[in-house]
């Protein structure tokens, strides 16, 4: 219980793995970078608006969260959303209840040609069954993943099934492209698409972070800047910078930020590890939460824009759909989401221009938005989503399987293992936390 452990990054991951040690008995002492706990599951609180930073849906899939949330007694707060959808396509709206079939046989922007062939797409996905696991990928699942899901559409359905359901299924839940992501991540994501309850936490998706780090050693302002040691067993010195520079010895580490992070702060890690740590590829994603006068319960919850039709916006979120304490009365907020394409332009250009960009399209959407504004705010992730690329699984795997148990007393947590999920990080968060525990107690440090 002595044990001294640091955890690096207050996302769900590391603060998953913090709890679940303190719990053991174990104090840990969590550094974070940010001012703000939680990471990509952050809120903010503006004049009455609750604006999520980044995560803004919880979906009944996600299991262990979800039996989690019960045990933190949050499931209260839990607010089941209405789960409605629009595409705009040329002008016109497109509303589809997700995981309705009888929407989906009405849904008026697919033709008949085109729902048939999504029809078949969805009863192969369904027959594929565990291959479509991709936290515990099969033989299958690397046969699957060979080709990318823009290639294999294009192949073997009509283009409308690329550009009106998978771009923004991967705008949405990759932050990414077709293009840049396999034939086995759309199938996977296309077979959880029709058991989709949506959930969102009533004062924000931070609740969660703000609410582990309670009882717990959290250090914010404290960015990591290196961590070095003698033998790849530790003891480990953990140089820390912000605002009480300082450096620590502790006998474990666990680190939980995006891997390309990983050996830019951590000395002398085997270079296959290194290499495949920088190697993770992540898409970047600029969201801008636009406050405005006047209401628009009418609008749907989640808008998907088409690349055909627009640049700069990927998924429109309204907030008001997602619980009862989000916007004061008589306004409303909107979550824009940039597509990728956006993000990567936009990143390091100023606030003003990046909203400006997206209010533009805004009005093309809703006429005279951008005169109803209150305020706007901008939030940028460099490593917005973990992208899975053709063959990357396959990768993944094996180098999974190699820090499997951590490398010395060096342990790692984070989407950046799998795929981009709360479920990941909460799932890698608690694998690392037990891998500790049964070291420590099996072995001690030595
Ligand atoms: C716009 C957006 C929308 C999303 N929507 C959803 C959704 O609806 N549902 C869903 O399931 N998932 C969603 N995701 C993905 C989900 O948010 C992430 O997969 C998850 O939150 C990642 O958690 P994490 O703890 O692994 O990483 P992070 O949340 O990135 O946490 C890592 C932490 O480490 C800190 N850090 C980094 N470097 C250092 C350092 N040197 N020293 C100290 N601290 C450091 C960071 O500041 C950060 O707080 C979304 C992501 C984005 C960007």
């Amino acid at each position: 219980m002595d044990a001294k452990i640091a955890i690096i990054g207050a996302g769900i991951a590391g603060l998953s793995t913090g709890y679940h040690l303190m719990k053991a008995g174990f104090s840990p002492i969590i550094f974070e970078r940010e001012s703000f706990v939680g990471g990509r599951m952050s809120s903010d609180h503006v004049d009455g608006f609750i604006i999520d930073k980044g995560a803004y849906t919880f979906p009944e899939f996600h299991k262990n969260l979800g039996r989690f949330v019960v045990e933190l007694k949050l499931d209260n707060s839990l607010f089941q959303t209405p789960g409605t959808s629009s595409t705009f396509s040329r002008g016109e709206e497109y509303q589809i209840k997700i995981g309705s079939v009888r929407d989906f046989l009405r849904y008026k922007l697919i033709s008949t040609n085109g729902k048939k062939g999504l029809i078949k797409l969805f009863l192969y996905a369904q027959s594929l069954g565990k291959a479509l696991d991709i936290v515990n990928p099969t033989q299958k699942s690397f046969e699957l993943e060979k080709e990318s899901a823009s290639e294999y559409l294009l192949e073997n359905y009509e283009e409308e099934i690329l550009e009106k359901i998978a771009y923004p299924i991967f705008c949405e839940i990759f932050l990414g492209t077709p293009e840049n992501n396999s034939k086995l991540a759309f199938l996977a994501t296309l077979k959880n698409l029709m058991r989709f309850k949506i959930f969102a936490f009533d004062y924000g998706m931070g609740m969660v972070p703000e609410r582990l780090v309670k009882g717990l050693d959290v250090r914010t302002n404290s960015p990591v800047l290196k961590i070095s040691s003698r033998s790849y067993r530790g003891p480990y010195e953990v140089h820390i910078g912000g605002d009480n520079p300082d450096s620590l010895v502790f006998d474990a580490v666990v680190v939980s930020v995006p891997l390309p992070i990983v050996p830019k702060i951590v000395d002398n890690l085997p270079q296959d590890l290194e290499q495949y740590f920088l190697s993770v590829t992540y898409s970047p994603s600029i969201v801008i939460a636009l406050a405005v006068e006047g209401e628009f319960n009418h609008a749907s919850m989640i808008n998907n824009l088409l690349r055909t039709d627009f640049d700069v916006l990927g998924t429109v979120v309204f907030d008001c759909h997602k619980g009862r304490s989000r916007v004061p009365q008589g306004k409303a907020l909107v979550t824009a989401i940039l597509c990728e394409k956006a993000s990567q332009a936009l990143f390091n250009e100023s606030e003003d221009r990046i909203v400006g960009e997206a209010l533009k399209e805004m009005d093309t959407l809703f006429p005279g938005f951008s005169n109803k504004l209150i305020f706007s705010k901008t939030y940028r992730w460099e490593h917005g989503a973990v992208q899975l690329p053709p063959g990357w699984l396959l990768r993944q795997h094996s180098s999974n399987k190699a820090i499997e148990n951590g490398f010395g007393n060096l342990y790692f947590a984070g989407d950046g293992l799998h795929k981009s999920s709360l479920e990941v990080s909460f799932n890698t968060g608690i694998r690392a936390a037990n891998q500790l525990i049964k070291k420590i107690r099996k072995e001690g440090f030595s």
